[in-house]
């Protein structure tokens, strides 16, 4: 237990109810004093000065902890926040397709809430992320005996010839 742990948000000790309930214990009034006048009030003028992110990160791990889809309201704080593009990524992305005016954050971030089906979120983020294990990468760590194509073996297997310019691919998407 620490002191964050017997303060509200706005730095203020718990009531000697709140505290009781919080931690189902039994403590009479004088001991509930004696608690809080034993703690100086530095420490007191510490914890009012903390900031508002921390406040608003202990506020959710106190939600987390008592609702009943934990996962889930996790998952939804994770998934709101701002993405952020990944620049090395995203400027073979650009070098590549050679347009600069597309929705990138929204691009993303569409990955996570586009399908429920869980391979398929993956196999979307490794797609826009650019790691997908093709043949250029798997030659680099040893894993294959060469870095062409799996389908045409002309070219090397980058995600560019694998999903846009390989024969087979274009086949597929035709067919598709
Ligand atoms: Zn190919």
């Amino acid at each position: 237990m620490s002191m964050k742990d017997i303060v509200d948000l706005d730095g203020n000790f718990l009531d000697h109810r709140t505290l009781m309930l919080k931690y189902n214990v039994q403590m009479d009034v004088r001991a509930y004093n004696t608690l809080t006048t034993a703690i100086p009030p530095e420490w007191i003028n510490l914890l009012n000065n903390v900031s508002t992110t921390q406040k608003n990160k202990d506020n959710l791990i106190d939600i987390i902890c008592k609702c009943s889809k934990a996962c889930k309201t996790s998952y939804d704080f994770i998934i709101k926040k701002q993405a952020s593009c990944p620049i090395e990524k995203h400027n073979s992305w650009l070098n590549y397709l050679q347009i600069d005016d597309l929705p990138w954050n929204t691009i993303y971030k569409t990955c996570f809430g586009t399908f429920d089906e869980v391979k398929l979120k993956q196999f979307q983020y490794f797609f826009v992320q650019r790691i997908i294990p093709l043949n250029i990468f798997l030659f680099k760590c040893k894993l294959k005996d060469t870095e062409l194509c799996s389908f045409c073996n002309s070219e090397r297997e980058t995600i560019e010839h694998f999903f846009w310019t390989c024969p087979l691919s274009n086949c597929i998407w035709s067919f598709l």
